[in-house]
C-alpha cells in the first residue's frame, strides 16, 4: 500500500478534495503534525476512530522507523500537516524520501498550499516565481539569504511568522531596496487580506498584523549589470593561458571589438599593479 500524502485545507474547512476525504477515510492509520487539531478536522467529515500518531520536527526521526514499519504490514497510511500540502515547509517530505529510498510507493495528492493564492493575489508575474518557505530566523543569515536573491528576476514568495514580519522586512528593505511586494494574510479565512505596495509601506503596516502570512516581493526589474571588471577578467584569464600583451590586445580586438590601445594600457596597468 502506498502513502498518502493529504492535503488540508488553510483556512475554509470545506477547502478539501473529494479524494483526500476518501483515503483519509480508508486509512488504517493517520500520522498528523497536530493530533488535536486532525481530530477536529476528522470529526467534521464523520471520520472518527482512526488510530493517529503525531509526527512533526521534534519527533519526525523517532516516527519514521513506526511509519516503515506499518507501510511493510501493508496498512494504509496518510500523512497530514497542520495545514495544507504536508512536506511544504514542513517535515513531510522525509517521509516522502522514506518511501522512494525504501521502493514504498507514495502518492501524494493534490489540494490546498498557502504560497499559491498568495503568488495570485500578489499579482506579480506568477511565474517565473521562486518560493523561498521561511527565511533564517537569524539575521546575517537572514541578510546572506537575501543577497543571493537580489538579482533574481523571479517574483519571490516567503513564509512569514507575525511575531517576525517586521524584522524580515527591515532586512528586504535594505538588501533588495523598495521595491513593491504583497502581504497576504489569512488566506481563506473570515479576515482574509492582501497589503499591497512599497516595502517600506508594508512595514510601516506591518507593526500589530496577526494571522497567519505569505510575503510576496516583486523580482528584480534590472537588467543584469555589466561588471565593470569584465575587461579585467578577460585580460587576466588570457595572461593566465600565456598570451602576450600584445597578443591579448590582439585577441580582444578581434573578439570583442575592444581598442588595441586601450587592451594594451590595461595589461601594463594590471602588470603594474603586479596582478600577474
Ligand atoms: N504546509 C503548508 C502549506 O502547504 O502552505 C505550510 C506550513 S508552514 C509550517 C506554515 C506557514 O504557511 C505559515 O507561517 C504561513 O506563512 C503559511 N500559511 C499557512 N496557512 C496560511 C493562511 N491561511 N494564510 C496565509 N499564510 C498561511
Amino acid at each position: 500500500m502506498p502513502l498518502y500524502i493529504c492535503p488540508t485545507p488553510i483556512g475554509n474547512l470545506e477547502d478539501i478534495t473529494l479524494r483526500v476525504l476518501r483515503i483519509l477515510k480508508e486509512s488504517d492509520v493517520i500520522f498528523a503534525e497536530d493530533t488535536r487539531r486532525a481530530r477536529i478536522l476528522l470529526s467534521k467529515y464523520d471520520i472518527e476512530s482512526k488510530r493517529l500518531y503525531s509526527y512533526n520536527k521534534d519527533n519526525w526521526r523517532k516516527r519514521i522507523p513506526l511509519l516503515e514499519s506499518l507501510l511493510l504490514e501493508g496498512k494504509i497510511v496518510s500523512l497530514i500537516s497542520d495545514a495544507g500540502t504536508p512536506g511544504i515547509s514542513d517535515m513531510g517530505v522525509e517521509a516522502i524520501r522514506l518511501c522512494v529510498d525504501k521502493d514504498f510507493k507514495v502518492e501524494v495528492l493534490p489540494g490546498p498550499t498557502a504560497f499559491v493564492p498568495a503568488l495570485l493575489l500578489s499579482t506579480f508575474t506568477p511565474h517565473p516565481f521562486l518560493f523561498y518557505g521561511f527565511l533564517p530566523s537569524q539575521r546575517g543569515r537572514r541578510r546572506k539569504v537575501l543577497s543571493s536573491l537580489k538579482s533574481l528576476p523571479f517574483t519571490l514568495v516567503f513564509y512569514e511568522a507575525p511575531h517576525r514580519i517586521s524584522e524580515s522586512l527591515c532586512d528586504i528593505l535594505e538588501v533588495l531596496g523598495d521595491r513593491r511586494g504583497c502581504l497576504v494574510r489569512e488566506i481563506s479565512k473570515v479576515h482574509e487580506e492582501a497589503l499591497r505596495g512599497k516595502i517600506s509601506e508594508l512595514l510601516e503596516r506591518s507593526k500589530d498584523l496577526k494571522g497567519e502570512m505569505v510575503l510576496v516581493i516583486e523580482g528584480c526589474l534590472k537588467e543584469p549589470e555589466v561588471k565593470e571588471d569584465s575587461l579585467e577578467d578577460k585580460i587576466l584569464l588570457l595572461m593566465k593561458e600565456g598570451f602576450s600583451s600584445k597578443e591579448i590586445a590582439q585577441e580582444l580586438h578581434d573578439k570583442f571589438g575592444l581598442s588595441k590601445k586601450e587592451v594594451y594600457k590595461k595589461v601594463l596597468e594590471l602588470k603594474g599593479r603586479g596582478e600577474f
